[in-house]
């Protein structure tokens, strides 16, 4: 694994650029309800950046993994939206790729780690009166378990959650470009997605393995960089709550056992580190 300067990594022959749409400032009750505040403390020096005060300081990000003559993107950010669990969400993930330098139709395929507004918000141009894809050369992938779950008529005529859907999702399915997954899928050479249900139905995470080396993206099954320490919380965006405790610890186990860095969208950014061992507990340490 070389590290380079900024927001890139190399594992084996797969090249990681990790892109941002912004962050969000947000009352931590609003997704553990359970939970004082007082429970984020022992956080606040090993995670500064993700704290304003008391507040969470959430990361929207988005990956760019080039491998051969693929290019996967993994989630789209919340978009130019608006409002995000009642705060301004900056919708800057369009902007990052110019900053980047990374052409918009070198993508081939748009990976969807699941269908909440904050992974799929730039599927469509927003900024541009006639929506185009935001990625015209690629195909959108998603697991047939989250469109079902999503698509329902009940879930689309619901104001809160129907919204993303309709407006990011549906769009993508009538232009012909959304492919569904079922189980493990190789989307190019070194990068498999695989399910991960919990959080949502369909939910799934992607392991980056090439020339021994390893990295798991693990969507949000970590919401959180603390929920690497505190994987028993009742995280409320979660469909299944045991199943997201499950999907939590088993991932867990995974990245520690083959020692894999673990990336996550809502991790500080770049979004990637290594899960250590302190004082008998785990926690995600950023590289
Ligand atoms: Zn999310």
């Amino acid at each position: 694994m070389a590290l380079k300067p900024n927001n890139t990594l190399q594992i084996g022959d797969v090249h990681i650029t990790a892109l941002t749409d912004g962050s969000v400032s947000f009352d931590p009750r609003v997704l553990f309800p359970d939970d004082p505040l007082n429970v984020w403390a022992p956080y606040y020096d090993r995670f500064p950046e993700y704290f304003s005060g008391q507040f969470f300081q959430n990361n929207l990000g988005s990956f760019v993994f080039t491998s051969g003559d693929q290019r996967v993107l993994a989630d789209t950010g919340f978009g130019p939206h608006g409002e995000m669990l009642g705060h301004p969400a900056p919708g800057e993930l369009i902007n990052d790729f110019q900053r980047n330098h990374i052409p918009f139709d070198s993508i081939t395929t748009v990976f969807m780690t699941h269908l909440h507004g904050d992974h799929v918000g730039w599927n469509l141009r927003e900024d541009l009166e006639d929506r185009p894809l935001s990625f015209p050369n690629a195909r959108y992938r998603v697991h047939v378990a989250d469109w079902n779950h999503f698509t329902t008529r009940e879930m689309l005529s619901d104001a809160d959650r129907g919204t993303a859907t309709n407006r990011s999702v549906i769009p993508i399915q009538e232009r012909g470009v959304l492919d569904l997954m079922v189980g493990e899928t190789e989307l190019a050479p070194g990068i498999t997605a695989f399910p991960t249900p919990g959080h949502t139905p369909g939910h799934m995470s992607l392991l980056v393995a090439s020339r021994n080396e390893r990295a798991l993206l693990v969507g949000d099954i970590l919401g959180s960089p603390m929920q690497a320490t505190e994987t028993e919380l009742r995280y409320s965006p979660d469909w299944d709550g045991p199943m997201g405790i499950k999907a939590r610890n088993d991932i867990l186990d995974q990245a520690e056992a083959t020692n894999s860095i673990v990336i996550g969208s809502h991790l500080s950014f770049p979004g990637w580190g290594t899960i250590i061992r302190w004082e008998g507990r785990r926690y995600w340490k950023s590289l």
